[in-house]
């Protein structure tokens, strides 16, 4: 599959110093507190909010669980993790999207210590996830947006002439991974859109390949702005 190619590139650093419930309790407090949403108290159990307000990232004495500002900036850190493994399950693992939240709340825990910054760097970064919610901008985004990098869009998206970098192939389907990655479509790999009509053609290297919409759909390219 195409992430084992992926993955192995990317250092994990388990050294947790939230644990993951305390980390699921900030996430949701933080949803109430900066994006309005209902507060449920099955994600806020008696015991994990005693917790936290002993660490001190939940205020003392008070009933409304409000956040510290310690406690807010890990909730917002969660919820951009969360929303980054969404974009990633569904773009470049082509997860189902029914089980986006599910395996997105397991993988959120392991985007830890610049891991985020590196997913949300591949994936252009996003400014909403797959259901249309805003992520919170990293320090990443910021450099970005200063920087001369486009949003990722998939190859049939670009103008001839129009030049970047291959970022991920959006498949399963092994056969066309294989295909591409014997082109020399890899991550990282410059590439520079010559026609669309009537095949998309474009230039990897020093060869110039020609494939159909439905492999142009799936190659995605973080586009150079045009000058
Ligand atoms: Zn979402
Ligand atoms: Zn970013």
């Amino acid at each position: 599959m195409w992430f084992r190619y992926l993955i192995p590139r990317l250092r994990f650093d388990m050294n947790e110093t939230v644990s993951p419930e305390i980390e699921e309790l900030l996430q949701h407090l933080y949803a109430v507190q900066a994006e309005q949403a209902e507060f449920h108290a099955d994600f806020a159990p008696p015991e994990l909010l005693v917790q936290a307000r002993r660490e001190g990232w939940v205020e003392a004495g008070t009933e409304s669980h409000r956040l510290t500002p310690a406690g807010f900036d890990i909730g917002r850190a969660v919820m951009r993790r969360h929303r980054l493994a969404e974009c990633l399950l569904q773009d470049v693992l082509v997860a189902k999207p029914d089980r986006l939240n599910d395996a997105a709340c397991r993988f959120e825990h392991l985007l830890q210590h610049g891991l985020d910054e590196r997913i949300c760097g591949l994936l252009g970064h996003p400014r909403t996830c797959p259901h249309g919610r805003v992520i919170p901008e990293g320090e990443c985004c910021r450099r970005a947006r200063a920087d001369s990098i486009r949003e990722v869009a998939p190859l049939c998206d670009g103008k001839p002439g129009d030049q970047g970098a291959v970022a991920y192939l959006a498949t399963r389907d092994n056969r066309e991974v294989q295909k591409m990655m014997a082109m020399g479509i890899l991550p990282g790999a410059k590439i520079e859109l010559i026609q669309r009509f009537p095949s998309y053609v474009f230039q990897v290297g020093h060869s110039q390949f020609a494939v159909d919409r439905p492999l142009a759909e799936i190659i995605y390219v973080h586009w150079r702005k045009s000058l």
